[in-house]
């Protein structure tokens, strides 16, 4: 079997049998115990579940910035033991520099990279139209909304073009209206790129509306309660009945 034959039938992420645990002064917290699926090449898998279920212990597990208690995560066959390159982190809170332009934000993994200015320059530029900030390159965060910044931190995370993308609530903290954009030029740039998206939200609507699946999440300890498939094509409409179906399915699933 040849490399990319084998690639083929890998998982892109395989988490198994992952669990961590705290010591607290409170005693043992069991943030993740047992937790056990595979995200294929391509997929966009969101987990949902109440806060505290481990969805942020576990992508900080799968990113490589912190170490299970058991179990292991592969990454495309290879066991995680480390921050790795090719993975992109978006998260709630935008985390740019904010004494760095638009540009510059978008450029910082290149320049980590040694990616000439030239190359670099064009790179940003392609990625800045690709979410819709051509004309904001030499802004500053402080002059941009909470969309806009969420954008530019999506940009940065594709710059140094990673399989897989791990999204923490990122479209947490913008408006209603803007939220549902981002949702469907994300969904438009992961339909052009091919990208593994690994999303976490505590909005349902989102979830039905962005995942091939979703994992839900259940509390103490922190585990997976249900896997639903979301078999309607895109782009969905919450009007449509097999949305509210959906809907209704996962927060049972999430109250129980
Ligand atoms: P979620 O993202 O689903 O809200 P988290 O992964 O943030 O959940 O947290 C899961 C559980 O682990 C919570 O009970 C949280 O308090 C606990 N926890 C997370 N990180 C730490 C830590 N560094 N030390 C102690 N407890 C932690
Ligand atoms: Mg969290």
């Amino acid at each position: 079997m040849t490399d990319s034959d084998r690639d083929g039938v890998r998982p892109r992420v395989r988490v198994e049998d992952v669990g961590r645990r705290y010591d607290s002064p409170q005693g043992v917290v069991r943030a993740l115990e047992g937790v056990d699926f595979d995200v294929d090449a391509g997929e966009f898998v969101c987990l949902v579940g109440p806060s505290g279920s481990g969805k942020t212990t576990l992508f900080r597990i799968i990113a490589g910035l912190e170490e299970s208690t058991t179990g292991t995560v592969y990454l495309a066959g290879d066991p995680v033991e480390g921050p790795g390159p090719d993975l992109g982190l978006v998260f709630q809170e935008y985390h740019l520099f904010p004494w760095r332009t638009v540009s510059g934000n978008v450029g910082f993994g290149l320049e980590q990279q040694g990616v000439d200015r030239d190359r670099r320059e064009r790179r940003v530029r392609d990625l800045l139209e690709l979410v819709g900030l051509d004309g904001f390159a030499e802004s500053y965060p402080r002059d941009l909304s909470g969309g806009m910044k969420q954008r530019v931190a999506l940009a940065r995370a594709l710059a140094v073009d990673p399989d897989l993308l791990l999204m923490d609530e990122p479209f947490g903290a913008v408006d209603a209206q803007t939220k549902r954009m981002l949702q469907s030029e994300l969904l438009d740039i992961w339909s052009e790129t091919g990208k593994t998206i690994l999303f976490v939200t505590h909005d349902v609507e989102e979830a039905v509306t962005l995942a091939d699946r979703v994992i839900v999440m259940a509390t103490d300890p922190g585990r997976v309660r249900e896997v639903v498939e979301i078999g309607t094509d895109r782009p969905r409409s919450r009007s449509d009945a097999s949305f509210g179906e959906y809907y209704e399915r996962i927060m049972e699933l999430i109250r129980a």
